[in-house]
């Protein structure tokens, strides 16, 4: 099968989100990682729900987040085994903003007082795109459960995005950030055992956080 790769613009509201976020929020960038977890998480749970009327869908008995950082790829890898993405949902997920009030959400956090933006970004999240505060490219391959397709979304949250034919031996999601030369810290597996245990001490499925590489 030949390789599909199509680009697409991001709606205006989204490119206005991106620079808040990336700008605003600059020093607040470690929740990226709860963000990421917590859409894996949800991801995982969708899966159970649909599972309980369409049990061909259910999920592994070992279900686990996995975070893998790669020094030498300067890649940080997020993998769970959730409901995935259709293409359509893609694009619609990760290229519009599906939630109302987000944006003046990301307004509001960007002009409150620095020492108020922790609590803010607690009760709130800015979701997905806080992945470009540390990356400046994302690669997010999925595969929504119940569909033998995968795809590509890529973008380095500059206006656009591509979606391209993929493969993916189950259904799930990988989240790949190419990590910004001034944020090597998120490569560092105790670094990212820290935000885990401040951020994700909620969340029930396991996570794991490898050794470089591994
Ligand atoms: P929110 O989680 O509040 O809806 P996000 O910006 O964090 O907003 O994510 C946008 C949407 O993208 C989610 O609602 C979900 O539909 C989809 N999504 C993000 N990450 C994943 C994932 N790992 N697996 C499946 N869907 C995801
Ligand atoms: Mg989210």
């Amino acid at each position: 099968m030949s390789e599909t790769v199509e680009r697409h613009e991001f709606n205006a509201e989204v490119g206005r989100l991106l620079d808040l976020v990336v700008h605003a929020l600059y020093s607040e960038r470690e929740i990226f990682l709860r963000e990421l977890v917590a859409n894996a998480a949800d991801a995982i749970d969708k899966r159970r729900f649909e599972a309980l009327t369409q049990s061909d869908l259910s999920v592994p008995a070992d279900a686990r987040i996995r975070i893998v950082p790669d020094k030498e790829g300067r890649r940080l890898i997020i993998t769970d085994p959730g409901v995935g993405m259709s293409k359509a949902e893609l694009a619609q997920n990760l290229g519009t903003i599906a939630r109302s009030g987000t944006l003046a959400f990301a307004q509001t956090l960007a002009e409150s007082q620095a020492a108020d933006k922790p609590s803010l970004m607690g009760q709130f999240g800015v979701g997905f795109y806080s992945a470009f505060m540390v990356a400046d490219r994302v690669e997010v391959t999925s595969r929504r459960a119940g569909s033998e397709e995968a795809w590509t979304w890529a973008s380095d949250g500059r206006g656009d995005y591509t979606l391209a034919t993929a493969a993916r031996a189950e259904p799930g999601t990988d989240i790949v950030l190419h990590i910004k030369a001034d944020a090597d810290e998120y490569l560092e597996p105790i670094r990212l055992q820290t935000i885990i245990r401040k951020w994700a001490d909620h969340i029930t499925i396991p996570i794991t956080v490898a050794q470089d590489g591994k």
